[in-house]
């Protein structure tokens, strides 16, 4: 292992990063950013690619629509990454992500491993990557967990604690670090994509409006049908339905102690009362 590799010099004219991942929780929105990345001509969009060997083990769906065993762009990919990796979360590397991209005629890797990035920092010395932090109303986010487990508190939980973890994470990023609000992407998908872009130093693309324009190879990514095969961006907002006025209080009093919403929550209800 190199203790202190040397950032590699990007060539002039290339994306400013080898590799970008975004930081979020479960149900962010990632899949859509993902997908619209995605058909940007010098972008690879992979998915979460830490979570390649769980994805292979239980043969998710590829985004594509074929099972990760039957489809034909990681079925020709998986040996070379086995035997780089042995499909290790901690090892896949810059050069795995760069080299990945360049195969496939792109410059960019983007990944949406979202938590399990901030997992692996203390296993992955800093070369230069980028980090896009996709922040999603907290409202979005636990209404779409409590579809899988009831339990509010404890998701409340969980999100406060990965939300405080991923803003400082990002902060200390500095500029390599873009917040970007999931609702904002939605309202006003053109303007900030072309923020985004510059961000990353590429040229914004009117096909990057267009998600599903182009098929991606997404991995372990989500199965929701929301987006899927929809060409369109469309801002889900399902938990104003989903939640009662209980629950809303209760997440939009966790909100306001949030640093990333400070100046964006608009309430649905009184602080503090339940
Ligand atoms: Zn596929």
């Amino acid at each position: 292992m190199v203790l202190f590799p040397k950032k590699p010099v990007r060539p002039s004219g290339a994306p400013r990063f080898p590799v970008v991942f975004v930081l979020g929780l479960a149900h962010c929105g990632s899949t859509m950013l993902g997908r619209m990345l995605g058909q940007h001509p010098r972008v690879l969009s992979v998915g979460e690619l830490l979570r390649l060997g769980p994805a292979l083990e239980q043969d998710f769906f590829c985004t594509c629509g074929q099972r990760m065993s039957q489809c034909s762009f990681w079925t020709a990919r998986v040996q070379e990454l086995e035997r780089e990796t042995g499909f290790d979360w901690r090892r896949f590397g810059v050069a795995t992500f760069d080299r990945l991209a360049r195969e496939a005629g792109r410059e960019m890797a983007f990944d949406l491993s979202k938590t399990l990035v901030w997992r692996r920092t203390r296993w992955w010395l800093d070369r230069g990557e980028g980090y896009v932090f996709l922040v999603r109303d907290s409202r979005g986010v636990i209404a779409s967990a409590l579809r899988q487990d009831r339990d509010l508190e404890r998701q409340l939980v969980k999100h406060v604690k990965w939300m405080e973890r991923l803003t400082a994470y990002a902060r200390r990023r500095g500029e390599r670090a873009l917040t970007l609000h999931y609702e904002d992407l939605c309202r006003e998908p053109e303007r900030e994509l072309r923020r985004l872009c510059q961000f990353l130093g590429l040229e914004f693309t009117e096909g990057m409006l267009h998600p599903s324009r182009e098929t991606v190879h997404l991995v372990h990514s989500s199965a929701s049908g929301y987006l899927k095969n929809i060409d369109a961006i469309r801002l889900d907002e399902r938990w104003r339905r989903d939640l009662d006025d209980g629950q809303r209080s209760r997440i939009e009093d966790a909100m306001e102690g949030l640093e990333v919403f400070r100046g964006r929550l608009e309430r649905t209800t009184v602080a503090g009362k339940r």
